[in-house]
């Protein structure tokens, strides 16, 4: 590695934090005097404008959106399932190209993750094979509960042929919606097209926290409730556990600071897309690598903007000597890395595309924070390709 000075990092969560300071240090000084750190206040206003921000412009009717608080993203994925009742006995359907957590949380309440290969084109859940997998379940696994797409990268899934199976087989539909907040297809966000969604609020996310938290999405107020419990100790009332339960919490410091950036999320978001729009015009004039494919009719958020490149270490080598950092997401599906090779069911495509893919994606710096400049320069060297 040369000692090249990285001028364009890939991420940088410090620069959202310098791009609002004021507003956040005041969101932070509030917390901390008002001598109640732990799902407080600002916990439980989060949560209101969470879901009314998450369930605006649904048809008219739509049922209230509730939203529930906890410690982090792959807990909203935990606490959902054990909701919904999902455990050992029960098989859950997602994708091995995806941040580990999304299979991590399965295997936290002792269901079984089956693992389905993703479309070439957008990275996410190939959607002709869940339906195949539904209709006709590999044998020796426990009943299929649920389903666990994952709007990948900022994009949606293809979710209408996967909302149609689920309905006709009675199978639940969390959507991990942990890199695709106000992600959007055919009009309706992503979240509220399934049972449940279950949102990362990590630093480096669409929308994120300073430090750790999640939160989770639903219409479904008895599934909320219960959440609400089992997220601390099973309580509904204090120090009286109704049901088992686990201590995931949401702190008051981390909601104060996500009210501040909720409101921001959608201009961000636009940024994301100016600065998306800039790679795919320069890459269209280098020719020489295709932009990212759009689904038709998706409101992509680019959480990151990826490409398909098979020289991807030249690629990388060559944007770092001009101080440009990039990244991979991910190196090696899930069903390959060592804690899970070997033991991990896979759908009957076999995760081909998969292993295909995480051989040649790439991640050029994507956050709302970089500058004209410093997208120009990426154009520069893209365009020179
Ligand atoms: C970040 C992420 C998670 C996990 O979130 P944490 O807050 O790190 O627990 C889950 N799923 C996906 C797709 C993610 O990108």
């Amino acid at each position: 590695m040369n000692a090249t000075t990285i001028t364009v990092p890939q991420a940088d969560p410090g620069a959202g934090y310098r791009a609002q300071k004021a507003e956040i240090d005041a969101a932070v000084a509030r917390a901390l005097s008002s001598g109640w750190y732990i799902l407080g206040q600002e916990g439980a206003s989060f949560e209101k404008e969470f879901a009314a921000w998450q369930g605006a412009g649904r048809a008219p009717g739509a049922r209230d959106m509730r939203a529930v608080g906890c410690a982090n993203g792959t807990d909203a994925l935990m606490l959902t399932l054990r909701g919904m009742g999902i455990g050992a006995g029960c098989t859950v359907v997602t994708v091995s190209h995806t941040a580990v957590a999304t299979v991590a949380a399965i295997e936290m309440v002792g269901a079984t993750p089956l693992l389905v290969d993703i479309d070439p084109d957008t990275f996410t859940m190939d959607a002709e094979e869940l339906v195949a997998v539904l209709a006709d379940p590999p044998p020796g696994l426990p009943p299929i509960r649920a389903i666990i797409p994952v709007h990948l990268y900022g994009q949606a899934c293809d979710m209408d042929p996967m909302l149609a199976a689920c309905r006709e087989h009675g199978v639940m539909v969390i959507e991990d919606c942990s890199q695709a907040h106000g992600a959007t297809l055919g009009g309706r966000k992503v979240g509220t097209m399934g049972d449940a969604a279950c949102f990362s609020l990590y630093p480096t996310k669409n929308l994120g926290a300073l430090g750790d938290a999640g939160v989770m999405s639903t219409e479904d107020a008895a599934l909320a409730d219960r959440i609400g419990a089992i997220r601390q100790y099973g309580w509904k009332e204090r120090y009286i556990s109704d049901g088992v339960g686990v201590n995931s919490r949401l702190d008051e410091v981390q909601a104060a600071i996500l009210r501040v950036r909720l409101p921001l999320l959608d201009a961000a978001n636009a940024r994301r897309g100016q600065v998306a729009a800039a790679y795919d015009a320069a890459l269209t004039q280098g020719g020489r690598i295709a932009p990212p494919a759009r689904r038709i009719d998706a409101g992509h958020v680019f959480h990151q903007y990826v490409l398909r490149v098979p020289d991807r270490a030249a690629l990388m080598a060559r944007l770092r000597a001009e101080g440009i950092a990039s990244a991979i997401h991910y190196p090696a599906p899930v069903h390959l890395q060592p804690a899970y090779r070997g033991r991990t069911p896979l759908g009957p495509a076999g995760c081909a595309e998969t292993a295909r893919a995480v051989g040649e994606v790439m991640s050029l710096p994507m956050f709302p924070e970089l500058t004209d400049q410093q997208v120009e320069h990426v154009c520069g060297v893209l365009r020179r390709l």
